[in-house]
């Protein structure tokens, strides 16, 4: 271990795993474990993509491709920045990566590094502070609770800024939170930011998965923010496809060209059959995406009203994604069949342990009076967790 690097040993382990060994190893035991802590949707990959990644090996179409992805799934994104986002992109300004994350991660190498520092509004995907680490950059997280639903403000993002402020991070809708910014809150935080030569790194993974009636709207929108936003997305959640590992970024030409020499050099092209099925995935038929959004937003209502019930959960009304982020404080201190609730660590413990319900503890993502619980599961199995939790908390 003593040979290990500064950067690794910079970065935190993942305080996840510990819950999801244990959930895993109680399922293998064959408990009747209710599993909330998936972070991917439980419908399979539609019929049609799968049909084009069996295509594609068919035909032979499984070697080398161009490294930044090939042009016809490039063509496909500009088509659904245009389509659902109502970006315009040119061909040069897009890489295909091997998943959301890579991109993120890709663009972290390129841009940032010692002595620069990355805004990221917490509750937070665990992820994007340890990509900073790993770059070398220093995390600089910004609180916020469910009084502003979990969204940062313009105030708060103008006393964060330092001269080092490299990059802004914005993760809309949000995985924890499911918090989402309206039109008028992504202007006045890019208002912020207008002149000062600073990024935003917009994640927009779950930008087709947003309820009541609420458009998805993109910084990228904003012509005085165009040569500052840098859009990451993908396939995984939209389209249940995370095994096929397909992310895409888009933004200035130069940073393209530089996470292309970086992925050249370390993973080559992303999946060539995969790529050929987000081809399938992005212009086919578009109207799955809308039928599990609607049944992702009956899950969501579910959620929201039932864990509201539960003495000590207070949730805020989760407006995209699929997960739900209860502030767990009045439970904190308490103890329950005899156990005593320290942070949010002892309570997803405790109903794993005890009530066999799989969470996963909020200060992974920077919020450690919360919970989060994905509802990419059935309506029966949602029930079957929250009758668990209300017997738990009893
Ligand atoms: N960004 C956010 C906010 C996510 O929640 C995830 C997946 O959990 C990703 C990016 C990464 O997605 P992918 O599986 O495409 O790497």
């Amino acid at each position: 271990e003593k040979y290990l690097t500064r950067r690794v040993l910079s970065m935190q382990e993942s305080q996840t795993m510990r819950i999801s060994n244990l959930a895993g190893k109680m399922k293998a035991e064959g408990k009747d474990v209710v599993s909330l802590s998936a972070g991917e949707p439980d419908f399979p990959t539609p019929d049609h993509v799968n049909q084009a990644g069996i295509d594609a090996i068919k035909s032979g179409f499984t070697r080398y491709t161009a490294n930044s992805g090939i042009s016809e799934l490039k063509k496909a994104i500009i088509e659904k920045f245009r389509r659902d986002n109502g970006l315009e992109f040119q061909e040069n300004q897009i890489i295909v990566s091997n998943g959301g994350k890579q991109t993120l991660a890709n663009t972290f190498l390129a841009l940032c590094e010692e002595g620069d520092e990355v805004i990221v509004p917490a509750p937070f995907w665990v992820s994007f502070p340890e990509m900073v680490r790993l770059a070398g950059g220093t995390p600089v997280i910004v609180h916020t609770t469910i009084e502003s639903e979990y969204k940062i403000t313009p105030l708060q993002l103008e006393q964060a800024i330092t001269p080092k402020t490299k990059i802004v991070v914005l993760n809309s809708p949000s995985n924890p939170t499911g918090a989402v910014y309206n039109e008028a809150e992504v202007r006045a935080l890019m208002q912020v930011l207008e002149g000062r030569e600073i990024f935003v790194l917009s994640d927009e993974m779950y930008d087709m998965i947003v309820y009541g009636g609420i458009r998805p709207f993109s910084p990228a929108r904003i012509p005085a923010m165009k040569d500052w936003v840098i859009v990451s997305n993908g396939v995984s959640k939209t389209y249940a496809m995370t095994g096929w590992r397909i992310g895409y970024l888009a933004g200035p030409k130069w940073l393209i060209d530089a996470c292309d020499k970086i992925q050249s050099q370390t993973t080559s092209n992303p999946n060539a059959i995969a790529q050929k099925a987000a081809v399938a995935a992005l212009i086919g038929d578009q109207r799955i995406v809308e039928e599990r959004r609607l049944e992702f937003e009956k899950r969501r209502d579910y959620m929201y009203a039932a864990l509201n019930s539960i003495p000590g959960f207070r949730t805020a009304l989760p407006q995209g994604a699929f997960y739900i982020f209860p502030d767990i404080s009045g439970v904190l201190g308490q103890t329950f069949n005899g156990v005593v609730m320290q942070d949010s660590a002892d309570v997803a413990e405790y109903l794993l342990k005890e009530h066999f319900v799989a969470t996963v503890p909020g200060d992974a993502f920077g919020a450690p009076n919360n919970l989060r619980l994905s509802y990419a599961a059935s309506i029966a199995s949602l029930e079957e967790a929250v009758n668990r939790i209300r017997r738990a908390f009893k």
